[in-house]
Parts: structure tokens; sequence; C-alpha cells
């Protein structure tokens, strides 16, 4: 999609598409999906369309089933908002008669997603459709549709079907590669189904090998004026879908609305009965309608984004893109499910199976730590809850500690069938380590460092100290054979980045027992037996920390990403990149990427921002100079952390060209693939590119430090945090950096380009920039 097509038109808070783009339809289908952390949904339409392909996807978090081999996909589950109309025995389909008037607008505020038309059917019948629909925030179990219907030029008939349709599958990327082709594959068997009352209808199914029962009920409603219509409802069933039909006499100008109220449980859900609870919830859902079921959703959304909102001003379109990010991770997040986590793609595809990677440590969970540090503990707890398969897989695979799995889902084996990624993709078991001393150093939540942290620390650690080994030739200790963050480095010896992160577990775990024993010395009486800890083991720890291999030419003042860099070829990345195509969907072999000097996301340049301190400007502008020009950016992940690095060295219109990117990814389609699903990665990455590039935040031992530069045509940024326990607003245009610390009982410090201020409570103190 193109700039400054129609989806930037409007407000703020709105994305709008018109006039109707069924070319683009499933880009559309991740843009305007809609969840709650429990479940989600694409947004395909509910009436179905014959013109291309469609990719109805309905997502319920931790519903994973065996696919191949053993590995965990997340299961792509009946579709619940399947609802056809027919008008004087044409059916409803965009691809047929003539749409006039198309407005779909996703109001991110309130999280509803509105579809307003005129449809001219064959026969020239003319119909206005309204169709609203919602995810509950407040109750996850329900799912809402509300249509309004008024034949505009005719009396006649209008049929509705409501569908629960299980005729569903997912989509087979084995066979079609990432691109979206006939090729499905199936998960569920059992298709119980049946009537509920005279408008509703229920269907539970399961998957076929880890026997997830899902149920799924319906209730709906039609009226006009006010007065309920009470048409004669037909059941019509068959294998796997079941559906109500109401068919009723329609009156030219006359308004019909219809409200169906959808209610999902399954088995990972507390309850004795999981088709009472649903038909239960449903029914309630009904009583309520469809208008006070949003009035208490679109309440949760407003409270989230008291503190979860930033705003910018200056320009609307930016400020669109990161209200769309930040809708979208809030909206990815089950802050009360410590089971589940947050896929490379949320709840919108089956994209990556649905499984968690160390996308989460590294670029989703800042979001959450500054605005919503309960999800973020529940982000973290998540690997607490999976550490007994990352140790049994350290140990499968011959290795001491715990070694998190490249994919994750639930009880968190590995869930990668590529054993480049899976076994040497290592960098994860210290992202998770990261995320934590994060969290730790952000909230000083001591409770979770004392009752889930030590032990993973402990069990990173442990797996390092077998991971190395000391080479007689570099007299240091090593990590070869891996794959670092760049992965068109593919399999190699010392990456810097990896050597660094394993560096600092190791340190870090010598810290954490000098805590534990100062602060918690019961608790870490009990976490020492029970992880058989041995206090010679932190002494080898802190000799392998002193004596890590870093790559590092001190002449060139550059490090060199891994021990083959330099060795391979130079060539111009334009080559194997003409497009926006990564390399090797356009054409690059592997043999050539592994050949060459290419990158294929930020690597060294991550390490930097993260590790910020520890570099002097001149390394990091080296560093800028060697590896920017070598970038393809051939993962989503890259483009915020070269805003951040760009921001950092002062190249503004670079840092607001990454910005771009990574903010416009999934609104602009910038790596033709958001038909895949919204990319949970670069949505964190892009609110850590604006509020630790171009507002150049930092964490400090003593503080959070800010060092903004904001983009030209920026006014102001303002946003909330919440660190250590305080409200903290922050507003910074180009001249002063407001703070104010809100119902705080003591001052705080922040350090503002490198000066030190004092913070009192509840008064706004303005620091000149
Ligand atoms: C990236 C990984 C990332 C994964 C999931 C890959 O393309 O290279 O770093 O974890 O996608 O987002």
């Amino acid at each position: 999609m193109k700039k400054n097509n129609s989806q930037t038109k409007g407000k703020e808070w709105l994305l709008v598409e018109t006039p109707y783009q069924p070319k683009k339809s499933r880009v559309w289908e991740s843009i305007f999906a809609l969840g709650n952390g429990y479940m989600g949904t694409r947004a395909s339409l509910e009436e179905g369309f014959s013109g291309s392909k469609i990719c109805p996807g309905t997502f319920v978090a931790g519903v994973f089933d065996t696919y191949e081999q053993n590995y965990q996909e997340i299961v792509n589950l009946p579709d619940y908002f399947s609802t056809r109309v027919t008008i004087n025995k044409s059916p409803l389909n965009l691809s047929t008669g003539k749409v006039r008037k198309y407005h779909r607008a996703l109001d991110m505020y309130k999280g509803i997603v509105t579809r307003s038309f005129e449809w001219k059917d064959p026969k020239g019948n003319i119909t206005y459709f309204e169709i609203s629909r919602i995810v509950s925030l407040k109750d996850p179990h329900i799912a809402a549709l509300k249509y309004k219907i008024r034949p505009l030029n005719y009396n006649g008939k209008i049929k509705i079907e409501n569908d629960l349709d299980a005729n569903i599958g997912n989509i087979d990327f084995r066979v079609s590669g990432y691109q979206i082709g006939e090729a499905k594959h199936y998960h569920l068997e059992e298709y119980k189904k049946g009537p509920v009352g005279a408008n509703g209808v229920f269907l539970t199914t399961i998957t076929k090998t880890t026997k997830h029962r899902v149920c799924e009920a319906i209730q709906t409603k039609l009226y006009s004026k006010n007065i309920d219509i009470l048409p004669s409802y037909r059941l019509n069933q068959k294998d796997k879908f079941i559906s109500r039909t109401i068919e009723f006499d329609a009156t030219s100008n006359n308004e019909y609305i219809f409200e169906k109220i959808v209610a999902v449980y399954g088995s990972r859900d507390n309850v004795k009965d999981l088709k009472k609870s649903a038909i239960s919830k449903s029914k309630e859902g009904l009583k309520k309608g469809f208008d006070r079921l949003f009035k208490e959703h679109a309440a949760i959304w407003a409270e989230r984004w008291k503190t979860g909102d930033l705003t910018i001003e200056g320009d609307s379109a930016d400020q669109q893109s990161i209200r769309f990010s930040m809708y979208h991770l809030m909206q990815m997040c089950n802050e009360k499910d410590p089971y589940v986590n947050i896929s490379s793609r949320g709840l919108t595809s089956e994209m990556h199976m649905g499984n968690y990677f160390w996308d989460t440590e590294m670029f989703i969970l800042p979001y959450f730590i500054y605005t919503n540090p309960e999800a973020a503990r529940t982000l973290l707890k998540y690997r607490y809850l999976t550490l007994p398969q990352a140790r049994k897989k350290a140990k499968k695979i011959g290795f001491k500690g715990a070694m998190y799995p490249w994919m994750s889902s639930y009880p968190g084996d590995e869930q990668c069938f590529l054993w480049e990624y899976a076994n040497l993709g290592v960098h994860v078991v210290a992202a998770i380590t990261y995320g934590i001393w994060h969290y730790y150093q952000a909230t000083g939540d001591e409770k979770f460092i004392r009752d889930y942290a030590t032990e993973i620390i402990i069990e990173t650690a442990r797996f390092w100290e077998s991971r190395v080994h000391f080479s007689p030739i570099k007299k240091k200790y090593v990590i070869n054979t891996v794959k670092g963050p760049d992965e068109y480095g593919w399999i190699v010896n010392n990456n810097v980045y990896t050597n660094w992160m394993a560096r600092w577990n190791l340190t870090i775990a010598g810290e954490i027992i000098k805590l534990m024993k100062k602060k918690h010395p019961k608790a870490w009486k009990k976490v020492k037996r029970k992880i058989n800890f041995e206090g010679r083991e932190s002494i080898k720890w802190r000799k392998i920390a002193n004596n890590i291999y870093i790559n590092y030419d001190p002449q060139k003042k550059l490090y060199i990403e891994h021990d083959l860099f330099l060795e391979r070829e130079k060539v111009d990345p334009k080559v194997l990149k003409p497009g926006k195509q990564i390399a090797t969907e356009a054409g690059a072999t592997l043999d050539t990427i592994l050949r060459c000097q290419i990158v294929k996301q930020a690597d060294i340049l991550h390490l930097m921002y993260i590790y910020n301190d520890a570099f002097t400007r001149k390394q990091k502008q080296i560093a800028w100079d060697f590896y920017e020009p070598k970038t393809l950016h051939d993962s989503s992940l890259s483009w915020s952390i070269h805003a951040i690095m760009a921001a950092e060295l002062g190249f503004k219109a670079k840092a607001y060209e990454y910005f771009l990117k990574s903010s416009r990814l999934d609104l602009y389609d910038e790596m033709e693939n958001t038909f895949l699903g919204i990319h949970s990665a670069s949505s964190g990455g892009t609110w850590q590119a604006i509020v630790n590039g171009f507002c150049g935040m930092r964490l400090l031992k003593e503080g959070l430090s800010f060092n903004p530069s904001l983009p030209n045509k920026w006014n102001r940024v303002s946003f909330k945090l919440i660190f250590r326990g305080d409200l903290l607003s922050i507003s910074i245009d180009h001249k002063t950096l407001r703070i104010l610390l809100e119902e705080a009982k003591r001052s705080i410090k922040i350090r503002v380009q490198n000066r030190l201020f004092e913070v009192a409570p509840d008064k706004t103190k303005e620091i000149a920039l």
C-alpha cells in the first residue's frame, strides 16, 4: 500500500478503508483484526467473498495442536462472525452487483470496527448496511456483531444466516511458502452442535492431538424501532457447520437491527461445563445487548489508553501509526494469563505457528514494563512456568541449566523444526534474563526476583557456562556455532552480540546471588536447595565472564559481528534486494547470502542500543558506518533499532526514515506480508523508536535519563511512564522537557542531556533543552 492511501485518512484514532479495496482484503483482515488477549479474530468479511481468497482466522490464546513431528501450532477455530445475508434471493457478496459509499473504520480508542456501504444487488435492489464488531475487553469470552440493514428502494425478503463454521483449516506454509495458497491442514475433529432456544446455536469441537475442547455459542435478536421482531428461526446444520436462519419481510426505508452475540470457552478455562458456560454467557450477553456490551468494552479501552497512550503533535499520520502499534500490542496481551505469551503476530494469524520468540523480551516487553507493569510481569512469569522444559532442552542437547526454545508455546518445548534456529539461536536464552532484569530495574519488583527470577537467571548462567569453551588458540572463552540476531550470518563463531549477552548473563547471575543473600536470605536458602546451587559455580561464571572473547579491532575501533564476517565477499546489497521483498524471496540463494558481507537485521547495532553506555560514541558511529549500509532489513525487527541508533547518533533524517518504515510496516504493508498478521515486535519497536529513540530515554542505575531530539516536523511528544511504582507524565518539545511526578511521596532524580535534576511530586518540572 502506498503512503497517503485511504487508510491514513480520518482522525488520529481512526483507520479507514475507503473506497472498497478487494485486492487488499487480506491485508485489511490483519489491520482490522480484533482481540483481547484471550482470543483474536481476523477481519474477514462476515458474508464471505467470492472475488478472491479470504482468510478467516479465529484464535484462542494457548489453544495449540500438534503439527507434524510434535510441533505445536495455534489452531484456527470455527469462524463465529460468519453471517450471510440474502436480499430477495440475492446473496450479499461484494464481488457481485455494485458497492457504493464503502467505509470501514477501526476506532482504536474504543476498539470497534464498523463497516458501512450500500449494495445494489444484480436485480437492482439497493440496501444500506452498517456492521459493527467487537471482541470484548471487559469480558474476554464475548464477541459481538451488530447489523443495521435498510432496504432503500424495495420491499422484500431478507434472510440472515448466523453460522458457527468449522470448515476452517490452518494455512499450510510448508506447501505454499509464505503465501496463502489453497493448501490447508486441519486440527479439529468432533463437531458437537445443536440449537440453543429458538434463536441460538452452539458448536463444541476438539483438537486432534492436544484434545483441547472449545465451545462457541451464539444468541441472536432482530428488532426494528426498538421493537423485537420474532421471525421464525430455522436450524441448518451439516458436518462441521451449524446456523440459525432468520427470514423476515422488510419494507423500504425501514431500519432493521440484528445482533449476534458470541461466547467462547475452552478447556484451558477453569469451568466445569464448557457448553453450559458458553451458552449462559451468550444469553447474558444478549440480555445486555450489543450497545451495553460495547459501552463496557469501550470503558476498559479508555482506561487502558490513560497510561498506554503516546501523543505526537505535528504529524497526524505519525500519531495514527503509533496508536495503531499500541492498540495492537494492548489487544495481543493477556495480562492475567501467564501460560500464554505474545506471538510474532499476536492473535492475528497462524504465522510462525502462533509461537513466542525473543521478540517478547527485546521488543514488546518495554512498552508493558513502562505502561502496564502487571502485564509485563505476566509475560515474564510465562518464562518461569516454562523453565522445566528449558531445563529439559538443555539436558537433551548436552548442556547444563536452562536452554529456552527459539520458538515456544506451552509447556515450553522447542517448537522450531529448523535445527540451526532451534539449537543455535541461543541468544534467546540471555534475552529472557535481559527482559527480567530490565523489568526489575524499572519496577523494583523484589517479589518477582525472589519467587521466580533468581531460578531463571541462575539456570541460564549454568547454560552459558556449559555452552562456552576455552580456546587454546584465542586463550579466551569462545561460543562457537551459533546463529546471532543477524540470521544471514547463518552458523558462526563468536557472534559478538551473543558473547556479550552471555557474559552479561553470567555476571548478573553473580549479582542476583548477592542480592538474594542480602535481601531475601530465607528465600535464597530455599532456591539454593531446590536447584542444588554450589558456591563455586559463581566463581567459575566470573572467570568465564572476565575472559570471554569479544571480537574487536582496536585499531579500527570496530566490533566484528562474528569471526567470519570480514572474510566474506563485499556486495552491493541492492543486488540481493532490489525491492521490498526479502532477499531470499527476491531470488537470492542461500549460497550467495552466506558468502557475502550482508546483515539481515540489526545485530551489533542492537547490542550497542541495549548496552548503551558500554560503548563510546566513536565506536557506535564506526559500527553504524560499517554495518548500516550492509543491512537488508529483511526482518521487521530491524528498522526500529536503526531508528533508535540513528537518533542517538544525531542522524535525524535517517532516524525518521527508519521510524517511518517501522511504524508503517503494517499500515503500508512495507514487507508485503501484512496479510500474514500484525508484526508484534515491530509494534513494540516503534514505541521504543519514539521513547528511546527520539526522546532518548535510557535506564541508568540512578534512574531514567533523556536526551531528546524530535523530528523537525513534530512539535511535541507526550506519554506516561510507570517507573518504580511512580506515575510520570512526560512531555517533550524542541526546547523543553516537562515532567510531572504524580501522587508520589518523595522526589525522584532524572538525568536530562547529562544534567541531573530532582523532580518533586505533583509539580511540573520544566527543563530547558
Ligand atoms: C527474525 C527473528 C524473529 C522472527 C520472529 C525472523 O524473521 O529474523 O529475529 O525473532 O522473525 O519475528
